[in-house]
């Protein structure tokens, strides 16, 4: 995981050098945020005490987990005989294909890129950010969320695009800056209960992310 906004931001400049067909980059931005998703069974395996270990850049970031998106959203565009499913379904995966590639080069961890068939590829292999900026990169995420819902704000203000859902996005972007807020400091000062408190933060806005993105679709898209 490199920060969603992140991936969200870049789904949405890729953009300009697709062809403009309905849905397509709709599905890009969505797949380019859902790999990490993951993190809720990280969460559930925490809570149950399980072993959390191969549950986080595995089985969303994978090869056959595009192939299989692609196959599923095109079998559902055959059965709704709508033609838009086909194109969210190839954006999804070159979302997930963006997302893969773009943790792999501004990552410091390998991703499992052929899960289920093992081998992680890590080009950080070795390497170690320093610890304070490691803790920084957690806030970070809601920092890069209140980005994207930023851009989403500025870009339906100037196509007159679900203006009635503006209201609602500055609520989750002051939502994020508060977590920001909130985070940063917290981060370097508790030491138990910290991954917890943070995970239920994350997770809330990762979901509203993606929520977000498919209320906003027209804005998105224009
Ligand atoms: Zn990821």
């Amino acid at each position: 995981m490199a920060q969603a906004g992140i991936h969200a931001l870049v789904g949405i400049a890729v953009r300009k050098f697709v062809p403009k067909r309905e849905w397509l980059i709709l599905g890009i931005v969505l797949g380019s945020i859902f790999p990490d998703l993951d993190n809720y069974a990280v969460a559930i395996a925490t809570l149950a005490k399980l072993n959390t270990q191969g549950l986080h850049r595995t089985f969303t970031h994978s090869i056959f987990t595009i192939i299989a998106a692609v196959v599923v959203f095109f079998i559902i565009a055959q059965v709704r005989k709508d033609s838009r499913w086909t194109s969210l379904g190839l954006g999804f995966g070159l979302g997930i294909g963006m997302h893969i590639a773009l943790d792999l080069l501004i990552w410091f961890n390998g991703v499992a890129v052929f899960w289920p068939l093992g081998s992680w590829v890590n080009l950080w292999e070795g390497i170690k950010p320093p610890e304070w900026f490691a803790k920084l990169l957690d806030p970070l995420e809601m920092l890069f969320l209140a980005l994207y819902f930023l851009w989403l704000a500025k870009a339906a203000r100037e196509h007159g695009t679900n203006t009635g859902f503006l209201g609602t996005l500055r609520i989750w972007t002051i939502v994020e800056a508060v977590l920001l807020v909130v985070f940063t400091p917290l981060a370097y000062i508790m030491t138990k209960g910290y991954a917890t408190l943070f995970g239920v933060g994350y997770l809330v806005s990762i979901t509203a992310a993606f929520v977000i993105t498919i209320r906003m679709r027209q804005t998105v898209e224009a």
